[in-house]
C-alpha cells in the first residue's frame, strides 16, 4: 500500500511569486521561458530548470486549471457588466454590453488558457513540491 502524498505550505510570499511567474508565462518554480508549446500545449519540461510542467499525471489533471479559467472569465464578466452598468447608469449602453460581453465570454477563455493552466500548475507546485515520486518519469 503506497503512503499518501503529504502537501506542504510555503507561505503567501512564495506562493505569490510562483502564481506571477505562472501569470506572465514563465516557469511557475524558476521564472524561465518559454515553457509554452504554442497556446494550448506545453512543453515537457522547463528549458531552464528541467522540472516536469505535466508532472506525469492523467489527462484530467487540468480540470483545475479549467475550473479557474472558468472562474476568471465570470468575475470579469460579472466585473465588466456592473462596472459599465454603474458607471453610465441611467443611460446604460446595452448594445455595447450584449455584444461586448459575449464577445469576451468567447475570447476570455482562449486567452487565458495558457495562463490558467499555469496557475494549476503554480499552486499544485506550491502544496506538492517537485519530488522523485510525483516528477522524477515525466511520462
Ligand atoms: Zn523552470
Amino acid at each position: 500500500m503506497s503512503e499518501p502524498e503529504r502537501l506542504a505550505w510555503p507561505g503567501l510570499r512564495v506562493v505569490g511569486r510562483m502564481v506571477g511567474r505562472a501569470m506572465i508565462t514563465r516557469c511557475p518554480n524558476c521564472g524561465g521561458k518559454p515553457v509554452l508549446r504554442d497556446w494550448f500545449h506545453l512543453h515537457e519540461r522547463c528549458p531552464a530548470c528541467g522540472i516536469a510542467l505535466e508532472r506525469g499525471e492523467e489527462s484530467d489533471y487540468y480540470i483545475g486549471g479549467m475550473l479557474l479559467n472558468i472562474t476568471l472569465c465570470f468575475v470579469i464578466f460579472a466585473v465588466g457588466f456592473w462596472g459599465v452598468l454603474i458607471v453610465t447608469y441611467p443611460r446604460v449602453p446595452w448594445d455595447v454590453l450584449q455584444y461586448g460581453l459575449v464577445a469576451a465570454m468567447v475570447l476570455l477563455p482562449v486567452l487565458l488558457y495558457p495562463i490558467s493552466r499555469l496557475v494549476w500548475l503554480a499552486v499544485d507546485l506550491a502544496v506538492r513540491p517537485q519530488s522523485e515520486k510525483t516528477d522524477a518519469d515525466g511520462d
